[in-house]
């Protein structure tokens, strides 16, 4: 069963004043579409309206799902859902993702990371590796893209996944950290292993 999926997103486009829908995706495994995650184009965290082509971020939920990565498993949403703690459409996206198989051989033994979707092609791009070792460096090259001094103010958070899909909604641990700064990741460099 493939897990990546996509689904029809519909938003309103101010310059025409109508109503657009496009492809959008919802859970991209990198074990299928690497490609996607390597030059994020259209559907990824942002549209263009097929009419004026005026560009819109994406305010619905996303799961990145990257096994062996520093962050494996990332939870791009909307600026808003990052404003009340852990993201309400955590457990349904894990709970998706488990039945295409996706936690399959418990390869994803870290937390997932929330961030703001619309900044998904920026963290996407980086060295998380170096990150972690500098996270004030990460932060200050990251500043210029802005909604990170909105989100040091939230409450955002860590779910633990247990690398198991069944947990999705365990709640023992919200670090803070993302909020803080969208590069900065919790202590563990490595995901834990039990
Ligand atoms: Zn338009």
């Amino acid at each position: 069963m493939t897990i990546s999926a996509r689904v029809p997103y519909t938003w309103h486009c101010e310059p025409c004043g109508r109503e657009r829908t496009a492809s959008a995706w919802r859970i991209i495994d990198a074990r299928e579409r690497a490609d996607v995650l390597t030059s994020p184009a259209p559907g990824v965290s942002w549209l263009d309206c097929p009419v004026c082509g005026t560009r819109t971020h994406i305010e619905a939920p996303l799961l990145v799902l990257r096994p062996g990565r520093v962050a494996p498993l990332l939870l791009a949403v909307s600026v808003a859902e990052l404003q009340h703690g852990a993201p309400p459409s955590a457990p349904s996206l894990l709970e998706q993702a488990g039945r295409a198989g996706a936690f399959v051989g418990r390869v994803f033994l870290g937390q997932v990371i929330p961030l703001p979707r619309r900044l998904l092609p920026y963290v996407l791009a980086r060295d998380l590796e170096r990150d972690l070792t500098d996270p004030e460096a990460a932060c200050r090259e990251l500043r210029p893209e802005g909604e990170l001094r909105r989100l040091r103010t939230t409450g955002s958070s860590s779910v633990s996944s247990k690398g198991n899909a069944r947990t999705p909604g365990s709640r023992s641990s919200w670090p803070r950290r993302w909020a803080a700064c969208p590069a900065t990741f919790p202590n563990s460099s490595a995901p834990t292993r039990n």
